[in-house]
């Protein structure tokens, strides 16, 4: 372990993840300063608080580096080209996230990580995998990315965890030089938060930084050739073995699904003959296909961290989806109306759409400089009609006319947060039973509204007022 005592440590930003860096530094006897270039009356509560504690902060000045920093602690909102960076490489300071910081700060006897990361279906298979992981007995957490900072939870001590399951963002990956995990898992690539990586180059190297030193297994997505490519360029300790997840029948080495059942072709004795039943696909939920492969990758990361199968089954048939991932709110008249608010990009809408034959599609808001040709194609199959609302709703409505010319488009020419329970009402009025009304708007929420989670309520308020009045 690192010793802390005497250095001079700035954190960048007074967000959740840096604060918590930032208190955690200054117990072990840093010196650490917060810097953020807000100025506002929540900032300076902040920074008041933090003060009584012994961490410096200055506010209004995000670019230069104070005086006698020999390690930048960064948050995730920051981009890797922001001027306070280029200050540090300047000087020849570091700077890594509150990852890094938590696996410097890790004790000889720490709990093992078993990580994973992905364009979509981090959180989910997160908490899978941490269900699986306590139906075999182990203590554990989901961290990461989710639930409580990281650096808090390795705080607890050694003793604290068997083991832990991780989830890791590109920023967060592209911050954590020294991380290696026991087995690591990437889910997937599309392009997302390229604005931040550069390009896409830069994206997928960053989530490959999760294979770098896997002892046991790389788990990677056999459909999504990306994945393996990752593996194949990462540098592994000996004996670590790649290890692929499929929707179809599993080849040696590999999870996968015989005859609605989930197997295991790669940790039982004799890979060459044998399949190891896990679960039944009814045991995953929701059961849709890009949410078995979720449950894949979590069996794949339990099964090397040697999980018996019983705990798989068990742990899988014990999880709940987080709410705003494919939440069924209610039937009304015979129409399913669900909640996927969380698939802020099209890769996420794309696989949830698919999961649905007779679709009544809720989409639009925040575009992020993505582009619908490809995901409005790829399910004009099952699309039976669309409502649209939100600032970059036009980019969609073009994108159905090049490829769905005959699906009916409301265009709700609204971007107030009224506009979701019109859209709702739209909906309702184009569904017939059997159908699905589907909010996954392909789209990020902040022009309508403070962020998916708020999306997904005004969704779920709008429908129950339908059903109240149906
Ligand atoms: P993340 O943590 O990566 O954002 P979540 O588990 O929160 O992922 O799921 C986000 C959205 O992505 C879900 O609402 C769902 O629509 C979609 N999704 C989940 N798993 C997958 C997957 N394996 N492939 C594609 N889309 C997925």
């Amino acid at each position: 372990m690192t010793s802390w005592q005497g250095r001079n440590v700035t954190v960048a930003g007074l967000g959740v993840s840096g604060l918590s860096a930032a208190r955690a530094l200054a117990g072990l006897g840093a010196a650490v300063t917060v810097v953020d270039g807000g100025d506002g009356e929540t900032h300076r509560a902040r920074a008041a608080e933090l003060a009584a504690t012994g961490i410096a902060v200055r506010l209004g000045d995000a670019e230069t580096l104070p005086e006698g920093t020999d390690l930048v602690v960064t948050s995730p909102g920051w981009k890797p080209a922001s001027p306070l960076f280029a200050a540090a490489a300047a000087a020849g300071v570091d700077v890594v996230g509150d990852v890094e910081i938590a696996w410097r700060l890790r004790g000889p006897d720490a709990a093992p990580w078993l990580a994973i990361t992905g364009t979509n279906g981090k959180t989910t298979t997160t908490r899978m995998l941490a269900s699986i992981l306590a139906a075999a007995g182990l203590r554990t957490a989901a961290v990461g990315n989710i639930g409580t900072p990281i650096v808090d939870v390795v705080l607890e001590g050694d003793d604290a965890y068997d083991v832990l399951a991780v989830e890791l963002s590109s920023y967060q990956l592209h911050w954590a030089p020294s991380l290696r995990a026991h087995s690591a898992a990437v889910l997937n690539l599309a392009p997302d938060h390229l604005d931040w990586h550069g390009s896409m180059e830069a994206y997928a190297a960053d989530k490959g930084r999760v294979y770098e030193g896997n002892q046991v297994a790389c788990v990677y997505n056999v459909a999504d050739k990306a994945t393996e490519d990752l593996v194949r360029e990462a540098d592994v300790e000996e004996g670590c073995r790649a290890v692929g997840f499929t929707l179809t029948a599993p080849a040696p080495s590999q999870l996968g699904i015989v005859d609605g059942i989930l197997v295991d072709r790669a940790f039982v004795p004799d890979r060459q003959k044998q399949a190891q039943e896990l679960a039944e696909v009814s045991d995953v939920k929701p059961p849709a296909p890009h949410n078995i492969a979720n449950a894949l990758a979590a069996a794949g990361l339990a099964r090397a961290f040697g999980v018996a199968p019983t705990a798989v089954r068990d742990g899988l048939r014990a999880f709940r989806p987080d709410a705003h991932r494919m939440e069924h709110v209610a039937d009304v008249d015979g129409v399913a109306y669900i909640d996927d608010s969380k698939a802020t990009n099209t890769h996420a809408a794309e696989a949830s759409l698919a999961a649905y034959e007779s679709v009544v599609w809720i989409a639009g808001g925040l575009a992020k400089g993505a582009t619908f040709d490809e995901l409005v194609d790829k399910s004009a199959g099952c699309l039976k009609a669309v409502v649209l609302i939100g600032a970059d709703r036009a980019l969609i409505r073009e994108a159905l006319a090049r490829h769905a010319p005959e699906v009916p488009v409301v265009d709700l020419d609204r971007t107030d947060t009224g506009a979701m329970s019109e859209a709702v009402r739209q909906a309702a009025r184009l569904a017939r039973p059997g159908d699905t009304v589907l909010m996954a708007p392909a789209c990020a929420s902040m022009d309508m509204f403070t962020n998916y989670n708020k999306r997904g309520d005004a969704f779920a308020a709008a429908v129950r007022e339908l059903g109240a009045s149906a």
